[in-house]
């Protein structure tokens, strides 16, 4: 029997027909896919614009574009993410600053936040850690006040709402990603969400080069185009955005079975008290990317790793914080961040995905409370 993933893409025939008739169209790139997923996308989460990107990456590398991101400017996040949060900045010759993380809901603690920011903080990225719905509206208040601007990371979190309205309504920018473990799935790819036109102009250029056509001499013939910023080509495949597209369709389907797992989760594990289950507002809205449980120091998170992967079920662990990484060690302390190295240490993502069956499940449950810590 092949393992229990932690997270596992769907795909069905309506996908497969989707992917099949751009096969048979005029444009495998180009062509009018990304428009209309772009719509569709802009749509479902209530911001005026969408712009696509190949990647989760490019896209974030993209807003920090955008938000003018440059050398000897910062920019604040936290380091519970994947290294691409902090990478995307770096790029662009900014220099990051890690913020800890607040274990009321394992994202950028929005008190802490200010005492970094310092004349040169140019963005706040929170990131919407499991797909917690974080609430920006204050964070980005004051950041407007102080010229700063929120680009949430939301990779975790399409369809996150926050009092019955979308994740990013309180951030400039939103960057979500499309790579196969996340809630939509188009092999790669990735989107940033704004509702501000300036943004949204500078998004388009950097995907495609940094060329317009916009605002041209008008003495120019109908071949003339103009490169007028440094871009790249960060677009993604009409074949691409058609399952983009075709997956969109079932995101609602897709959140409400990930609430029932999540559930299930609860009702059969909150009695171990070794375990800390995961925060979730009362009011619900949470997008349940990730089921992120601790263990007690003393119950040991390798022990019970590997007591699971023994038993047919491959957890995976989210994150090893960024400044552990080999890149980033002489960029930042160990022990600046303790409640980062704590949770790194105590966390193990357990499976959580729409296709997960009940049987499934309940095989993960009753493995774990057969667990002796
Ligand atoms: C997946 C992910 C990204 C990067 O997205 P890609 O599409 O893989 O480039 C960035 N941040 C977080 C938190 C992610 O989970």
């Amino acid at each position: 029997m092949k393992p229990i993933p932690y997270t596992k893409h769907s795909i069905d025939q309506s996908d497969i027909d989707a992917v099949i008739s751009v096969l048979q169209s005029d444009f495998l790139t180009q062509g009018p896919k990304p428009a209309e997923f772009e719509r569709e996308l802009a749509a479902c989460c209530g911001s005026k614009y969408a712009v696509v990107f190949s990647n989760g990456t490019a896209a974030l590398h993209g807003a920090y574009f955008a938000a003018g991101l440059g050398a000897g400017d910062e920019f604040i996040t936290a380091p519970l993410t994947f290294a691409a949060t902090v990478n995307a900045g770096v790029y662009l010759g900014a220099t990051p600053v890690l913020c800890d993380i607040s274990m009321k809901d394992y994202t950028i603690d929005q008190e802490r936040v200010w005492r970094h920011v310092t004349d040169r903080a140019k963005a706040i990225v929170p990131v919407a850690y499991a797909g917690y719905p974080i609430d920006l509206k204050a964070l980005r208040e004051k950041a407007a006040a102080e010229g700063i601007t929120v680009i949430l990371d939301a990779a975790h979190a399409l369809g996150a709402t926050v009092n019955g309205e979308p994740i990013s309504k309180h951030a400039d920018m939103t960057m979500l990603s499309f790579h196969p473990a996340k809630h939509v799935a188009t092999g790669e790819g990735g989107a940033v969400l704004t509702d501000n036109k300036a943004y949204y102009d500078k998004l388009m250029m950097f995907r495609t080069h940094g060329i317009t056509k916009e605002a041209l001499p008008e003495e120019q013939g109908a071949w003339y185009y103009e490169m007028r910023e440094l871009g790249f080509n960060y677009r993604l495949t009409d074949i691409q955005c058609a399952l983009g597209i075709s997956q969109l369709k079932k995101l609602d389907a897709s959140l409400k079975r990930r609430k029932e797992i999540a559930d299930r989760y609860k009702a059969g594990l909150s009695d171990l008290n070794w375990l800390t289950l995961p925060p979730e507002p009362s009011d619900g809205g949470h997008a349940w990317h990730l089921y992120p449980v601790l263990v007690t120091e003393k119950t040991g998170r390798r022990r019970f790793f590997d007591y699971l992967r023994a038993n047919g079920i491959s957890p995976q662990v989210h994150y090893i914080p960024v400044h552990y990484m080999p890149y980033y060690r002489e960029s930042f302390k160990t022990g600046d961040f303790p409640n980062a190295e704590d949770f790194y240490e105590r966390e193990v993502s357990l499976p959580m995905f729409p296709a997960l069956t009940d049987d499934e499940q309940g095989y993960v449950i009753d493995v774990i409370k057969r667990y002796k810590p």
